[in-house]
């Protein structure tokens, strides 16, 4: 009677079998992912995040679309064109994201 669930993060495959889907220092991952992202984070940081990557999802996302951002804005700043759809791709993964 039960309908099986689907699961939808097929890109992680290989780690989410042991990935969380909700993260208990998201505050702190965050602040770590905006310094790594500035460059300005310690190695002792850099350390903790990637050991902290590989079971938090949401922190795994949330890293990869801010540096999808900044690599947009980057790219704006350098006056290089920006792909209309790559800004579609971002805001869409920022609506499911947040
Ligand atoms: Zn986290």
């Amino acid at each position: 009677m039960t309908t099986p669930v689907k699961k939808v993060s097929g890109i992680f495959s290989t780690r989410e079998m042991a990935t969380k889907q909700t993260c208990p220092n998201h505050a702190e991952c965050m602040k770590v992912i905006q310094l790594i992202l500035d460059g300005e984070a310690s190695n002792e940081q850099l350390k903790h995040f990637n050991q902290n990557l590989d079971q938090c999802l949401p922190c795994m996302q949330k890293y990869n679309l801010e540096r999808a951002i900044r690599e947009t804005l980057r790219c704006k700043l350098e006056k290089k064109c920006v792909p209309h759809d790559l800004i579609a791709n971002i805001k869409t993964k920022i609506d499911e994201v947040v």
